[in-house]
């Protein structure tokens, strides 16, 4: 046991990343999910109990929508369509975020990789780091209660991205360009499916445990 805590910390000072005091593993986690499917709200909940930042690219990208600069209206008319932003922008963007401070112990990303070019990206950024993703859940929700929970959603959230046309299209760019990444982890033995048709609070306790099985696992 002790020789396999020493390791653990071992692999924490090689990531250049503190062992947390109370032994709780670093937590690196990948949030997967269709839209609608509640990775957002779940990112939010999960950056609270477990004190890691949570990093959506769609807020960074509405952010930078808000610039009435030439890159703030490109990006701006993408999301209005639904369409990703390329990989290149999206690529720096995240670099810039994950060297901020506070993802010293582990983030949670809500919104990358949505295609495999995305995905292999960050693997080779996490490789530079020394770091690899600890944990790719994806929430699992059918698309019909998908369609029904973003529809409220329009009326609520002002997203110009939620409209029934726009997010028909955010749904096919889901199936063909995020689900082979879905695959690319289940490949690599990193991922968990989660059924996300519960409450908000149901939900978040399936991947408390999910995160908590992970930590058992190194810890046994
Ligand atoms: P949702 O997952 O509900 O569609 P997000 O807030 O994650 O909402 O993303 C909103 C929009 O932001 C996407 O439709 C896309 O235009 C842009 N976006 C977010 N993340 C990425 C990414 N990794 N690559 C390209 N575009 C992205």
């Amino acid at each position: 046991m002790q020789i396999l805590s020493a390791f653990v910390r071992h692999i924490g000072t090689m990531c250049g990343l503190p062992i947390l005091e109370d032994g709780n593993r670093l937590m690196r986690i990948v949030l997967l999910g269709a839209p609608g499917s509640g990775k957002g709200t779940q990112a939010a909940l999960l950056e609270k109990e477990l004190g890691v930042p949570h990093i959506s690219t769609g807020v960074l990208f509405r952010g930078i929508a808000e610039n009435a600069t030439p890159m703030g209206m490109e990006v701006q008319s993408l999301l209005d369509r639904g369409e990703l932003i390329p990989d290149e922008l999206t690529l720096e963007l995240l670099e810039k975020r994950l060297a901020q401070k506070d993802t010293g112990n582990g983030f949670i990303l809500d919104g990358y990789p949505r295609n495999l070019a995305q995905a292999q990206s960050l693997e080779q950024l996490m490789e530079k780091l020394n770091c690899p993703i600890d944990e790719v859940i994806q929430i699992d929700v059918d698309a019909e209660r998908v369609f029904a929970r973003i529809a409220k959603r329009a009326t609520e959230s002002g997203r110009s991205d939620d409209s029934e046309e726009v997010v028909r299209n955010r749904m096919r760019i889901y199936q063909q360009q995020t689900t082979p990444v879905v695959d690319f982890y289940g490949q690599s033995g990193v991922l968990t499916r989660v059924l996300g048709t519960g409450s908000v609070q149901e939900v978040l306790q399936l991947i408390l445990s999910v995160l908590a099985m992970g930590a058992e696992d190194i810890s046994a």
